[in-house]
């Protein structure tokens, strides 16, 4: 039997989110089910409904990908869950398991292409799927996460795609003790990064448009704060970085960074740009053995492992807890930049 879920969704591309009754697939052997409890926004919920990345997307699309919730049933094959249960649930629901990424445990690289949160569709029955600005989910246990005791859960969620995200790229760089990290952007990934970064052992430098943002990335855990409009700045951080985390969500000009990057130095990208404008200068990449890199989520185990890390470290996100009747506000804001620096949608207000 489908299961009949309110939610909030986007009824068409660039459309306000509005309240959406829909149907959720049928619990299989292996499925866990959760009562939402908290929902993140990430960027990339504006980009989907928005479609900006020309991704064919579903309609009505009900987004979120940073979900907290209590299990409240488990299919007979569960063994690591149980109702009652504080568990996470991300940007994944599934993959193929099969494939030399997944059997890495590289699930956001599958082969055949991880089965996303939402604005997708199941790998068994081909039912879209609905994402976290909604009462309830079903996900295969595999990809459920398992919450650390002692987290104010409501900073918890936005650990499941800003946090992962940047900390992939922290640990596949092997960022320690005394590395020097470049972020660049603080909203809900570069806040993330500055404080998992810090958490590290790292000297950490935010680059921002955004004069007035020194003192809150001071206190998130930026040792140096650069204006990345002001050439002076810039030039006096050159052959920095050995690594940059790169969270514009829109093009820009990534060579301004690039004298920054020690040798051997590295950009990762995660803002999925498309081609980028202008083009790359290849001579400081070559004059310095530089490079230029993306990097997607992070595989399930590693975020358990960052689960883990925040668990022992007491890290959550700084966040805006919000009512589900002011996401489409949330969403104008966020364009803006106006977000200290997470919002968090509180599911409870979906029944208000
Ligand atoms: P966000 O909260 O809106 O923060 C983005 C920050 O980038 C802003 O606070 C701003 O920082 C800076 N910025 C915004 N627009 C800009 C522009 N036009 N030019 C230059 N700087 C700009 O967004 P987010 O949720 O952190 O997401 C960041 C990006 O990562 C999005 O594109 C999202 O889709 C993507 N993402 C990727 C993955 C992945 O797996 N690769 C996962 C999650 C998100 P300042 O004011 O400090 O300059
Ligand atoms: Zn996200």
């Amino acid at each position: 039997m489908t299961m009949n879920v309110l939610g909030y969704a986007a009824p068409s591309a660039k459309a306000a989110l509005a309240p959406y009754q829909f149907e959720r697939r049928d619990m299989r052997n292996d499925d866990v089910g959760i009562e939402i409890l908290y929902c993140g926004i990430c960027h990339s919920d504006l980009h989907e409904v928005n479609n900006d990345w020309d991704r064919n997307s579903i309609y009505p699309m009900v987004p979120g990908h940073e979900i907290i919730g209590r299990v409240v049933s488990v299919g007979p094959d569960v063994t690591r869950f149980k109702p009652g249960d504080q568990v996470g649930v991300g940007c994944m629901v599934d993959s193929c398991q099969n494939c030399a990424a997944c059997k890495q445990g590289l699930e956001q690289y599958c082969e055949k292409g991880p089965t996303l949160t939402y604005d997708d569709k199941d790998r068994y029955d081909q039912m879209p799927t609905y994402g976290g600005y909604s009462e309830k989910i079903i996900v295969r246990e595999k990809f459920v996460l398992r919450i650390p005791e002692g987290l104010d859960l409501k900073g918890v969620g936005p650990l499941l795609c800003a946090g992962i995200t940047t900390w992939s790229p922290l640990r596949h760089w092997r960022v320690s003790e005394g590395s020097n990290v470049g972020v660049i952007g603080l909203g809900g990934l570069g806040h993330m990064a500055l404080k998992l970064a810090k958490a590290l052992g790292a000297n950490v430098t935010l680059f921002s448009r955004s004069p007035g943002k020194e003192q809150d990335a001071r206190s998130l855990g930026a040792d140096n704060i650069v204006i990345s409009t002001d050439g002076e700045q810039m030039a006096a951080v050159n052959n920095k970085f050995e690594l940059i985390i790169d969270t514009v969500p829109y093009v820009h000009d990534l060579n301004p960074y690039l004298p920054s990057l020690s040798i051997n130095g590295t950009l990762v990208l995660v803002g999925l740009l498309g081609n980028l404008e202008p083009t790359l200068n290849t001579v400081p990449l070559i004059m310095g053995r530089k490079s230029v890199a993306g990097s997607a989520i992070g595989g399930i185990a590693e975020t358990q492992e960052l689960l883990n890390f925040c668990g022992q470290h007491g890290i959550t996100a700084d966040v805006e807890v919000i009512k589900i009747q002011d996401v489409n506000e949330a969403y104008k804001r966020m364009f803006k930049s106006d977000v200290k620096y997470r919002f968090v949608i509180d599911m409870a207000s979906l029944k208000s």
